[in-house]
Formats: structure tokens, C-alpha cells, sequence
């Protein structure tokens, strides 16, 4: 099949009411907690650490992406953790990202065979804490308790310790109704902000669309200089744009050039095809992509675009968060191992070059 034949899903984020984001209902989402697939055999948290530091990541999103000639893989997700140390982000490198994918057939344990009906009033179940303790601040699977009272589940001492510092402290052995209010406000604290990821295909321009192009243009001038743009971008003079557009690398002038159409595009699918790179450093040989654990190739599913980082509320602490692009690439079968639990797959990333930055 052809590139062309196959356009881009481009994704967008959008406030929704956290119901609407649960297991129930196959969300694609950034932030908040994971809203699992399989509710049980969920990940140990011993496996999504950050190789640098050893923290616990924390979930950056998941996109809700079945395969319909899979009959094992009607329901699929793909789950991305990254860390929130800026001090791991390291050019080039990846070992602070883990990417998960899980998938179901239509007929499973868990979820009706029928669509979820959008009602609040109805139950929001199935959900993965009805299966195992889930830790109270990042929503992965527990296997600690709060050594004094035994009534909270964490993932990790890490999870631990820094509930007890922010909160816990001060409600341990208390009733429930007198801590939950509390212990709420400081489990968003520690997550990044929680949006619905919605997808659109993407339109190019065809030939003779000129004057939609000018306007196009305007919007992405006006993007630019608004804080949503990427730090890179910001910086570059505005009146040079299409001057220096020209005078960059191909690589950055295709990237500029396609997302100037929906410069708030924060990921684009185009499984089995090509990333758009953002520049013509650290592009991967095939050699690079290391096969799945069923032995099959991996192949490119989604990249998360730069703009996402605006959306995220990071702190200046945090501030050296950064990527150009993060290309994620999955199992060419899909296979059914990420039927059973979750099976890791594998992120590339790459980052702006150096005479983009200014
Ligand atoms: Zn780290
Ligand atoms: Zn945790
Ligand atoms: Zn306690
Ligand atoms: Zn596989």
C-alpha cells in the first residue's frame, strides 16, 4: 500500500469530564491515571522505572487503536509512560520512556460484547481496581500498603514516601470521610494534566488552494506567537519564517511544513508507514527498531508530536522535558502476547537539531 493512499490520524487534546476517560469506555487520553485495557495482569511496577534515575515514570497517554483484520486485537492500546525528572532527558536518548501495548478480542472477560452507553448515571465499571489494589497516586498496580495503617496501596516506596510527605501524613488512621476530600487533591497534583486524545484526519492542501494556504499560514504566524507553540519554534523570527524554512534542513522544513496545516496536532498515527523526523539526525536504520518478543518486526504506529509538551503544566524544575519526536513502534502481527498482560514495545526519540534551537 501507499504512503499517500493512507492519511495521517492527527490527534488533539480536549478537556472531558474524567468519567467519560474510564476503561469503559476505550479512551484515548493524556494525563491522569492509565484507564487500563486487561484489568487484571497488569504491569509490575518494578518494569516502568526510568533506566536513569530508577523512579517510577509516570503516564504520559495511551492511544485506543484496534486493528479490525485482528480478531484478537479489536480492542488495542497503547500505553506510554515517560519520566518527570527533566535531569534524565538526555539527547538522543531513550531510556526514560516505556510503551506498552495490550489488546482483547471483542468477546472477553472484562467488557460487553456491545458498546458502552455515554451515561454518568449508569456504572462505570469495569474497572482494573476491582481486580487488584491500584496505588492511590498513579493508578498502576499496588503491591505496598501504608506501613502504619494499612489502608492505602502504593506501587512503590517512591509512591509511598511521597504520599506521606504531600499528604498521607496527615490523615493516616483517620476515617475515610475525613481524608478523602484531602488525599484527592494531592493525587492531581502528582499526575499530569488530564485531557481526552481526539483524532482527525489529516487534509493536505491539494493543488489550486492557494488562498486556504495563505490562511493557514496566518493561523500558524498567530500559533507562534502564542506560549502553545514549542520552545524552539518561539524563538525564531517570525518575519524570517518562510526565509527560514527555506534555508533549514529538508527534514525540518517537511516537519514545519505539515504541521503548520494543524499546528496543535500533538500526535500523529500512521501505523506501518514512516514518522515525520524533525530533523535528519538520529533517523533509526532498521537494525535500530529490535523485533518483538514473538520474533516479528516492529513497524512505526504513532509519533507524539513537541506541542504536547505545552499542555502538560510543567514546572520549571521540570523544564528540561523535551523531545522533537517521540516515535513509537509496535509488533507487525500485534501479536496475541499482548493479549495475555501488557508487553513492552518500543519508543525512538528523536529531538530538534541544534540549529533549530536559538
Ligand atoms: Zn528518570
Ligand atoms: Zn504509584
Ligand atoms: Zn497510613
Ligand atoms: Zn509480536
Amino acid at each position: 500500500m501507499a504512503a499517500a493512499n493512507i492519511p495521517v490520524e492527527l490527534g488533539f487534546v480536549e478537556k472531558r469530564a474524567p468519567w467519560k476517560l474510564r476503561s469503559k469506555f476505550f479512551p484515548s487520553k493524556v494525563g491522569g491515571n492509565p484507564a487500563w485495557l486487561r484489568l487484571n495482569n497488569l504491569p509490575e511496577r518494578s518494569d516502568i522505572l526510568c533506566n536513569t534515575c530508577r523512579k517510577p515514570l509516570i503516564f504520559l497517554m495511551q492511544v485506543y487503536a484496534p486493528i479490525p483484520e485482528i480478531e484478537s486485537a479489536f480492542h488495542r492500546t497503547i500505553f506510554l509512560f515517560v519520566c518527570a525528572n527533566g535531569k534524565c532527558y538526555k539527547r538522543f536518548d531513550n531510556q526514560n520512556f516505556v510503551v506498552y501495548r495490550n489488546q482483547l478480542p471483542r468477546q472477553n472477560e472484562f467488557y460487553s460484547f456491545d458498546p458502552p452507553e455515554y451515561n454518568e448515571k449508569t456504572s462505570l465499571d469495569p474497572s482494573a481496581e476491582k481486580y487488584q489494589p491500584l496505588c492511590c497516586i498513579c493508578g498502576c498496580a499496588a503491591s505496598l500498603k501504608c506501613s502504619k495503617c494499612s489502608e492505602v496501596d502504593y506501587c512503590s516506596e517512591d509512591h509511598r514516601d511521597c504520599d506521606w510527605r504531600w499528604n498521607h501524613q496527615s490523615i493516616c488512621g483517620r476515617s475515610n470521610a475525613e481524608a478523602g476530600s484531602k488525599r484527592k487533591k494531592a493525587t492531581n497534583q502528582f499526575l499530569l494534566p488530564e485531557y481526552e486524545l481526539v483524532t482527525e484526519t489529516e487534509e493536505l492542501p491539494s493543488t489550486g488552494q492557494e488562498k486556504s494556504d495563505e490562511e493557514k499560514m496566518k493561523e500558524y504566524r498567530q500559533f507562534m506567537q502564542s506560549a502553545k507553540a514549542p520552545k524552539e519554534m518561539q524563538d525564531m523570527p517570525l518575519d524570517d519564517l518562510d526565509a527560514v524554512m527555506k534555508k533549514n534542513d529538508k527534514a525540518f522544513n517537511k516537519f514545519q511544513k505539515r504541521i503548520k496545516l494543524e499546528p496543535e496536532q500533538v500526535l500523529r498515527y500512521h501505523r506501518g508507514e514512516t514518522p515525520l523526523w524533525v530533523s535528519a539526525e538520529h533517523i533509526p536504520s532498521p537494525n535500530d527498531i529490535p523485533d518483538c518478543v514473538c520474533g516479528a518486526k516492529r513497524v512505526f504506529e504513532f509519533q507524539v508530536m513537541p506541542q504536547l509538551l505545552n499542555y502538560l503544566s510543567l514546572d520549571s524544575v521540570q523544564d528540561s522535558i523535551d523531545w522533537g519526536n517521540l516515535a513509537v513502534y509496535t509488533c507487525s502481527k500485534s501479536c496475541e502476547k499482548g493479549g495475555e498482560s501488557y508487553v513492552k514495545e518500543f519508543v525512538w526519540k528523536q529531538d530538534f537539531s541544534d540549529d533549530h534551537r536559538q
